[in-house]
């Protein structure tokens, strides 16, 4: 395997960034990941934009043009030879000697970019069984449409739901509304078909396939209603499902220990994700 380090294309093994970068030191840094689908990367121009975003945000400098970016994601792909999987792209504040406040004068961004292949047995058997949920509270800050490299309170909380045997946990805010999964948007589906998932104005990030699933809702007749629901609410309906880059749409079955329905994957989120595909951007490597 190969990484994209600075300008350079390395060995993964050997891929080194300095010890003094802002994202070792700070977590000062944002990011990005990409599906890779049957060879194309999937809504890149929805994630440069969101990552032009989060640079904007936290004043840190574009590390190349977002053409050589694009440029780069397909080189470090091809290279890698994933046909389905996923392409990660971080990009940091620079290496400077360690203190808080910005660098000045500024130095050059760090970018780094990776890609690995997902495995086809494990989202099978998510297609066939769903995954189970827990819930814990939401311990994040209050800017959490950026998408940062500052993820301990996300890494407890899947830590939280690997130890409960959960493929993710669902965080909710002080008043019992469900936020968001540690790595993913949250759904719910009430009994009249209609795709429930919390505005994005407050508490979560703006997800890429969550706006991917509200276009192809549009285009479906599918309703969505942006609204906060809660944890009880959640439990109680239809069908449940998390949307991300690498999950695609995938079924909850289980919240906490309530089963929902009949615990297989409902048909709303199934074909979701049957179809998820047919209507996003692809961007092929060549
Ligand atoms: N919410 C959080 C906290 C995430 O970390 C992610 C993805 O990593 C998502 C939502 C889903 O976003 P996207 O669909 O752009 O992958």
């Amino acid at each position: 395997r190969i990484a994209y380090v600075n300008g350079r294309y390395v060995p993964h093994r050997t891929a080194k960034v300095h010890v003094e970068d802002r994202g070792f030191q700070f977590a000062d840094g944002v990011y990005e990941v990409c599906e890779v689908f049957a060879g194309n990367i999937v809504d890149v121009t929805r994630h440069l934009d969101r990552l032009g975003r989060s640079l904007s945000e936290l004043s840190i400098d574009w590390p190349v043009t977002r053409a050589a970016l694009v440029a780069i994601l397909r080189e470090v792909v091809s290279r890698n030879r994933v046909v389905n999987g996923l392409v990660y792209m971080q990009v940091t504040r620079g290496v400077s000697k360690r203190d808080f406040g910005f660098p000045t004068p500024s130095v050059p961004s760090t970018l780094v970019v990776t890609s690995r292949s997902a495995s086809r047995a494990a989202a099978e058997k998510i297609t066939e069984e769903g995954v189970r949920v827990v819930t814990t509270p939401d311990i994040r800050w209050e800017r959490v449409d950026i998408k940062s490299v500052a993820l301990l309170p996300q890494v407890l909380a899947k830590q939280f739901a690997r130890s409960n045997g959960a493929a993710e946990a669902w965080m909710f805010d002080k008043d019992g509304y469900v936020t968001e999964g540690a790595s993913s948007n949250a759904w719910i589906v009430t009994e009249d078909g209609t795709l429930v998932t919390r505005p994005a104005e407050r508490g979560i990030l703006r997800g890429i396939t969550r706006a991917a699933i509200m276009d192809y809702a549009a285009a479906h007749g599918i309703k969505v209603e942006e609204r906060a629901f809660t944890v009880d609410e959640a439990k109680h309906a239809r069908e449940a499902f998390i949307t991300a880059a690498t999950a695609i749409v995938t079924p909850v079955v289980q919240i906490d220990e309530t089963v929902l329905g009949n615990g297989v994957p409902g048909s709303v989120a199934s074909a979701l994700r049957a179809h998820f595909h047919d209507d996003v951007e692809l961007v092929p490597l060549r």
